[in-house]
């Protein structure tokens, strides 16, 4: 069974998530519990907590299909360290809202590397590959630190594939895999594919074949059993183009062949499906039309 929902709004406090959810026909839903452009926000209070079970009840969702994101300001691979150390202090504390919240899963972008290196340096491609190891060395880091940290929690680390933009990392499955390779916890960690992120970071999805190949390779690198969560987007950019603009469904580049088979992909059963599409007007419909691709 899918369970497909939205990234919605919880202004005015994390109570309103599941309502807004509700609205729009959701069974699943994604949220920020703080506000995503800021670093220091109010710690949870008791009412909105409850208010945030109650609402939940109400909604029918459990807390495995709510798939929370962190702050977009934080770097787990940032290379000054101040910065650094003020992104995992940010990042510990995303985790314990979720604890909180009775939440099992925490959404992030692994990391970047910010390494300024000139395109026209002889040595530009061995550089580029050394910053982006050494990144993602500091990002598994920074989650076992996080783990380390948050012991008696069973919130997951779900990390998600990126477009590659700039100096993004995770836009290829290896760097998944090398992160996860690291982790002392497994148990900890997840991972999350953005549909369009696959696609500008250069895999195909359009067709049935490069659809099952790309999975496969995921399965053989990345390991299957750390899917925890999806972003259903279609893509303004080309495939391989590394920038991140999502569209609506069948509205760019992607089209709706490759929802047809996220939608009867038992593999994705169970797991929650996230539109982080550009109209949120018509999220509510774009819902329904990943119902309807079901066979
Ligand atoms: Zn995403
Ligand atoms: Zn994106």
């Amino acid at each position: 069974m899918k369970f497909v929902g939205a990234h919605v709004s919880a202004s005015g406090g994390v109570e309103n998530a599941p309502l807004n959810a509700m609205a729009i026909g959701a069974k699943a839903f994604a949220l920020f519990t703080k506000n995503q452009r800021q670093w220091k926000s109010k710690p949870l209070e008791t009412k909105s907590i409850d208010a945030f079970h109650e609402n939940l009840e109400k909604s029918g969702i459990l807390p495995k299909h709510i798939l929370p994101h962190d702050s977009y300001l934080i770097n787990l691979g940032h290379h000054e360290v101040p910065k650094l150390e003020k992104s995992r202090d940010a990042f510990i504390d995303e985790l314990e809202r979720c604890r909180i919240l009775g939440l099992d899963r925490l959404n992030f972008h692994p990391g970047s590397h910010l390494v300024k290196i000139a395109k026209k340096d002889p040595e530009y491609m061995d550089k580029l590959m050394q910053a982006e190891l050494n990144c993602l060395d500091v990002i598994a880091d920074s989650m076992n630190i996080a783990i380390e940290a948050t012991k008696d929690s069973n919130v997951k680390l779900v990390i998600e594939n990126t477009a590659g933009q700039g100096t993004n990392l995770g836009y290829r499955f290896e760097h998944l895999a090398h992160i996860i390779d690291k982790i002392e916890d497994k148990s900890r960690v997840g991972i999350c594919i953005d549909t369009c992120h696959m696609f500008t970071s250069g895999y195909d999805i359009r067709t049935r074949e490069e659809y099952d190949k790309t999975w496969s390779s995921f399965d053989n690198i990345v390991g299957r059993e750390y899917l925890m969560g999806m972003h259903i987007n279609d893509s303004k950019p080309p495939l391989g183009s590394r920038v991140d603009r999502h569209h609506s469904l069948g509205q760019g580049e992607i089209g709706w062949d490759a929802f047809r088979f996220i939608m009867n992909d038992s593999r994705m059963d169970d797991i929650p499906l996230i539109l982080e599409t550009i109209d949120d007007t018509i999220w509510a419909e774009e819902i329904k039309a990943l119902y309807a691709l079901e066979d």
